[in-house]
């Protein structure tokens, strides 16, 4: 099956972190077919050599590793201020777990046994985020339109199939970073941090409530955006 596939993507470097052979080379192969350029290691310690002389688009990291596992490996990436983004393959599917991992750093996650088809979707979702932002800066831009809800993040106008919504300062930001993370999942405690100050107090469940009165408010474009169960939220990626 040929899909057309965007330059960006064509050229896109990832490097491929997994130590079970067979995995590691199924998803360089569908990596391969896409057209992306593909680096694979099998350890933690091998990864972090190679990402020290050598610059991707994407990581693919397994969770599960032999000495220095994949949540170790993204919150050194992290902690080094190294923003590529991480998307998780893990074996482990409680949303505690899942949380841990989003936490630590990672950018999406998705487990074991995967449809390669979704894998491939997951990493296109993810290199067009990157491909959205503004390369001097990495800031996201002005506006942006998911589907037929367009955001403006200079002028705070929300609008959905083009007609203006009215929303709460905390119900703004909570949109406009689920919008400038377009593709990943955020969890309840970032998303808590992000619309946290300038008056606004929020906590625990209340996301829920705020994400709740959006939803409402956005009416036919309130698909856009995703609930990851236990976990939190994510704006599709169309
Ligand atoms: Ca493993």
């Amino acid at each position: 099956m040929a899909t057309p596939t965007p330059a960006v993507d064509r050229q896109a470097q990832i490097l491929v972190v997994e130590d079970e052979q067979e995995i590691r080379e199924l998803i360089c192969l569908h990596l391969l077919r896409l057209g992306f350029s593909v680096r694979e290691v099998a350890t933690g310690e091998d990864a972090l050599k190679i990402l020290q002389h050598q610059k991707f688009d994407l990581l693919i990291m397994d969770w599960m590793l032999p000495n220095l596992n994949g949540i170790e490996i993204v919150r050194h990436l992290r902690a080094h201020k190294v923003p590529t983004p991480v998307l998780m393959v893990t074996a482990k599917t409680e949303p505690s777990d899942i949380v841990v991992g989003l936490e630590s750093g990672a950018d999406d996650y998705i487990t074991k046994p995967f449809d390669p088809a979704v894998l491939t979707a997951r990493v296109r979702a993810l290199l067009r985020r990157i491909d959205k932002l503004d390369p001097a800066t990495q800031q996201p831009p002005d506006k942006m339109k998911v589907g037929e809800l367009e955001v403006n993040f200079v002028t705070y106008e929300v609008s959905c199939c083009g007609t203006p919504i009215h929303l709460t300062p905390s119900e703004f930001k909570l949109i406009a970073t689920l919008m400038q993370n377009q593709g990943r999942v955020l969890t309840r405690d970032r998303l808590v941090e992000e619309i946290q100050g300038e008056g606004i107090s929020v906590v625990g469940r209340t996301v829920d409530t705020h994400v709740f009165g959006l939803r409402k408010k956005i009416g036919d474009c309130a698909d856009v955006i995703e609930t990851i169960r236990g976990v939190g939220y994510r704006v599709k990626a169309l």
